[in-house]
């Protein structure tokens, strides 16, 4: 039996990268081993590697002048190694504050730098993205940080944001690859795999390549970009495994329309559960609407007393994951790329029954 899996990750992966996973467990096409068993430096993992890479490039448009990192230590270690890579004899860096995790990236990042809050939606609970023109950006800034889509409060960038000739840095963590991007408006974008990528244990960063090579000398060897990109993320060994699925569900996307048709996808996944909570007064979800994100979804109920029940009779029905972050309480549906638009239908009718009988 397989759930209908709503958690915020490590979140549900694709069916048929699963289905790969398991017939090739013990002997990875021919080689007699289990891709969790082979040498990184073999040939059979090298080519993994590399078609992994080749194909993540060709899903979202990655420019030649990026390199792409297959690293360790998940987003949260980027909020350290992202200052210690970028500051480039800067000393300044600008937050765009939307939600809690940008809250840890500046606290991380106040230990190497002078973080200037540029603009924050803090005194509306995170329920919106702070209007553009507001933005307090410092020119001399070594880079501008925002979290594209902030998981806990379901707040995304509706687009590509633009910072001028700042770097614009994205913790793309919770909506990497669920729609087109243009990368080349960014200057470093990094994201935890295990949510729309693959197993945890992989953190990708890409990162334009004029800007690495001046990391802060105490920078260990394994979160230095510049030596990581030399020694093609391989300067010791790898999540090998993690590397391996993500490179399936690489081309699980390209194979279903690319970041084009995911996105058609996760649109209509998003629209189905809001316009049923905008339908009636029994859940809410407080986001302002132009800044809603399309992979996670938190709603309350009218009544508190009633979420233990909700959450019972959900996973009764084999909904799972459905109870929001303690630090907003209510309910959270997140619906990732591999999450298919029944399993969002089955939600809403299961909200709709539920509604119907208690409300
Ligand atoms: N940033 C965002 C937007 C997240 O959603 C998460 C995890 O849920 C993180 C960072 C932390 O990621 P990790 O657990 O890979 O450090």
């Amino acid at each position: 039996k397989r759930v209908v899996n709503f958690s915020a990750g490590p979140a549900t992966l694709p069916l048929e990268v699963l289905q790969q996973v398991q017939a090739e467990l013990l002997d990875w096409q021919g080689s007699g081993m289990s891709v969790m068993e082979m040498s990184h430096r073999g040939k059979e993992f090298m080519s993994i590697a590399a078609a992994a890479e080749a194909d993540l490039r060709e899903v979202a448009g990655i420019p030649a002048n990026y390199k792409v990192l297959f690293l360790q230590g998940g987003a949260t270690g980027q909020f350290s190694f992202i200052p210690m890579n970028l500051l480039r004899g800067k000393t300044g860096v600008d937050f765009v504050l939307t939600g809690d995790w940008g809250k840890k990236a500046a606290k991380e990042a106040a230990r190497h730098a002078t973080v200037n809050v540029a603009a924050t939606s803090a005194d509306a609970k995170f329920t919106q993205v702070p209007d553009r023109a507001s933005w307090k950006l410092d020119p001399n800034a070594a880079y501008v940080h925002v979290t594209s889509n902030e998981t806990i409060h379901g707040v995304e960038f509706a687009a590509d944001p633009d910072t001028g000739a700042v770097p614009l840095v994205a913790d793309m963590s919770s909506n990497i690859l669920s729609r087109p991007f243009d990368v080349s408006k960014y200057g470093l974008i990094y994201a935890g795999a295990q949510k729309n990528i693959g197993p945890a244990g992989l953190t990708i960063v890409v990162v334009r390549d004029d800007l690495i090579g001046q990391a802060a000398p105490l920078t260990p060897g394994i979160f230095d970009y510049q030596q990581m990109a030399d020694s093609e993320s391989m300067l010791n060994t790898p999540p090998c495994f993690a590397w391996y699925v993500s490179g399936l569900v690489f081309k699980w996307i390209k194979a279903n329309g690319g970041l084009a048709g995911v996105g058609e996808r996760n649109a209509a996944k998003a629209k189905l559960l809001y316009d049923y909570i905008d339908s009636q007064d029994f859940y809410r979800n407080p986001v302002a609407k132009a800044d809603r994100s399309r992979m996670n979804v938190p709603f309350t109920l009218a009544n508190a007393e009633l979420d233990a029940e909700f959450l019972k009779g959900a996973k009764a029905a084999d909904l799972d994951g459905l109870k929001g972050h303690r630090s907003v309480g209510g309910m959270r549906a997140s619906i990732y790329n591999a999450m298919p638009i029944e399993g969002v239908q089955q939600l809403v009718d299961y909200m709709k029954e539920f509604a119907r009988t208690r409300a």
